[in-house]
């Protein structure tokens, strides 16, 4: 089995499991704007997903693919990423990892560094807040809008 169909069968399970908790029905929609997720790298935003969704679901509007995310990232099996526009941008990676933005094309890409794992983070902060995640934003130019 490949890493993306891999990855497509986990959010599937774990949406299964999301809606069974939270007493909400396994839709069509909410399968299927999950897995045009699952199958991006790039953190698309809501309307992007819908252009990537109405094709594969006829009638679905732009409302429905705006709704839904809303309940996926309530159930926790998909997560809205901080960054430097005002539009959301969503992620079906709920483990944590950290990202680099393009500040010319707004791609916003995983970044993986040795580097950051070995980092020694703080357990609370001088406000008394404990920490319980993190996750680290980069920006830069990436390759197709520097050349
Ligand atoms: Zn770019
Ligand atoms: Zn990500």
């Amino acid at each position: 089995m490949d890493c993306l169909l891999a990855f497509k069968t986990e959010k599937l399970r774990h949406l299964e499991e999301g809606c069974r908790q939270n007493g909400l029905a396994m839709t069509v929609q909410r399968r299927v704007v999950l897995d045009a997720l699952a199958e991006r790298t790039d953190h698309p935003s809501a309307d992007q997903l819908y252009d990537a969704v109405r094709g594969r679901l006829r009638g679905i509007s732009r409302t429905t693919v705006y709704r839904v995310l809303e309940t996926l990232v309530g159930i926790g099996v998909v997560q809205k990423i901080s960054n430097p526009e005002s539009k959301a941008r969503y992620d079906a990676n709920t483990v944590r990892h950290h990202h680099v933005h393009c500040i010319r094309c707004q791609r916003i890409e995983d970044m993986h560094n040795s580097a950051l794992h070995l980092a020694q983070l703080p357990t609370e902060t001088e406000a008394g807040f404990t920490l319980i995640d993190y996750s680290i934003n980069f920006s830069g130019i990436c390759p197709d809008c520097r050349s």
